[in-house]
């Protein structure tokens, strides 16, 4: 490619779900992007197969998802509803259960496939003017002006040069862009594993997404549309090595237990895998020409699903500071444009992030009188309406101070 094809107004390294939805949310803003992604999206894959990989989408998801033309396919593609939840603690009898009828909403939320929101998302962008998608493609170098004065420039592994005024990081958790320009984080491995699986259980759902807070760690069954459910079981990394390796007749058996037959026996249980789970939040979100968005800019623990949520509320709320940008003539790789961004989610995350840190740890001590004052408050908390609703709207994405991409 010649050097003068490599100009864009804005780079964005990293086109998973992140990524893909930013960049979508910036086309109209009148800017040429360049998407830059190794691994291109899976395209087809069998009928009925459920991939490992899912996520709950909250409503302000899926807002943002439908504002970008992407939430029809996804519900062609295939996403199911879960209308209530309900929690419950491993040692005592406290328990918490949310119903979307006493918001008076269809749902709390969707369990989709990561790949399934993915390809929606990278359909609308190979249809979309002013987006040229390198794919596959690998990062090898980047320069990026300390002062920010000039462009930014990515050189890619076969030698093409992209230079833009901005160039933001979706590149996920272990972020190689992150990394280039030394931005530091902060957090620890939790030294634990979530295992992930598809299982058949006895008994229908409900549509009722289900989490036991276990002293090893919560585990979630997620209702799928054909009756499965979707697990994340989070555990010690030698428990879960445990659970890894037990033939499937075994690993049913446990889960069994460990679900306290709440959907009677597990009957089958697919593939199995597991995902070392780390707390980690970027030190900076920006710098001059840079931002991080989704897990580039934090990795959350998954006991309530908010990691990808809170990643389209980045991608959101950034585009929106774009858009500001350009309505002032303001450059859009400048702070100015890029600490509103900042502000806007920085303190969100980090609130999340901690409130999931809190949680996890609460819930993971075995310590007798914590577990009855767990389970007091559990059980209070069901007790007092305001309370949950004010849980099941923030969950929800019903709160104040959303992006306008993801307000009602
Ligand atoms: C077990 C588990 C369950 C979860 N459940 C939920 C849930 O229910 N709800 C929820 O909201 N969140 C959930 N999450 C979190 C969610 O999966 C992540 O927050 C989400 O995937 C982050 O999206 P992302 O696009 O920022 O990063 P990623 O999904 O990691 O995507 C990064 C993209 O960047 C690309 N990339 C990587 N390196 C480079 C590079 N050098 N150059 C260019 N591109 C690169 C990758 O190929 C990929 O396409 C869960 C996480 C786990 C582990």
């Amino acid at each position: 490619m010649a050097e003068s094809e490599g100009r864009f107004d804005l780079i964005v390294v990293g086109a998973g779900m992140v990524g893909a939805a930013f960049a979508c949310a910036c086309q109209g803003l009148g800017l040429s992007i360049a998407l830059v992604e190794p691994r291109p999206p899976q395209r087809s894959w069998p009928q009925g197969e459920t991939d490992l990989r899912v996520s709950a989408l909250s409503r302000a998801s899926q807002r943002i998802l439908t504002r970008l033309g992407a939430w029809d396919r996804i519900l062609e593609l295939g996403a199911s509803p879960y209308r209530e939840m309900l929690v419950w603690e491993g040692l005592g009898k406290g328990r918490i259960h949310f119903d979307s009828a006493d918001l008076g909403e269809p749902d709390l939320g969707h369990i989709v496939e990561n790949r399934v929101t993915q390809l929606a998302l990278w359909e609308r962008l190979e249809q979309a003017p002013g987006v040229t998608l390198f794919c596959p493609a690998a990062c090898a170098d980047l320069e990026l002006d300390p002062n920010g004065t000039a462009a930014v420039t990515l050189t890619l592994t076969d030698g093409q040069r992209l230079t833009a005024r901005l160039l933001v990081a979706a590149d996920g958790r272990d972020s190689w862009v992150r990394q280039s320009v030394g931005i530091g984080t902060s957090g620890w491995d939790y030294d634990q594993q979530a295992l992930v699986a598809n299982v058949r259980p006895r008994d229908w759902h409900g549509e009722i997404a289900r989490q036991r807070f276990l002293p090893t760690g919560p585990l979630a069954l997620l209702p799928l549309r054909d009756g499965r459910c979707s697990i994340v079981w989070s555990a010690q990394a030698e428990r879960a090595a445990e659970l890894m390796a037990l033939p499937e007749a075994a690993f049913a058996a446990e889960l069994t237990q460990a679900s306290e037959s709440c959907l009677g026996d597990i009957l089958a249980v697919g593939p199995r895998a597991s995902i070392p789970l780390r707390l980690q939040h970027a030190d900076q979100y920006v710098r001059p020409r840079l931002a991080l968005i989704g897990d580039a800019a934090h990795a959350v623990h998954p006991l309530a699903g908010q990691g990808v949520n809170l990643g389209l509320l980045d991608a959101a709320a950034l585009a929106d500071a774009l858009d500001q940008a350009r309505a002032l003539g303001r450059d859009p790789g400048g702070l100015w444009a890029l600490r509103r961004y900042e502000r806007a989610r920085r303190g969100d995350n980090l609130a999340m992030l901690a409130a999931m840190d809190g949680f996890k740890r609460l819930f993971s001590n075995d310590n007798a009188p914590l577990a009855a004052l767990r389970g007091w408050g559990l059980a209070l908390t069901d007790r007092l309406p305001p309370v949950k609703h004010h849980f099941m709207a923030r969950a929800l994405g019903l709160g104040d101070g959303l992006p306008p991409l993801a307000r009602p």
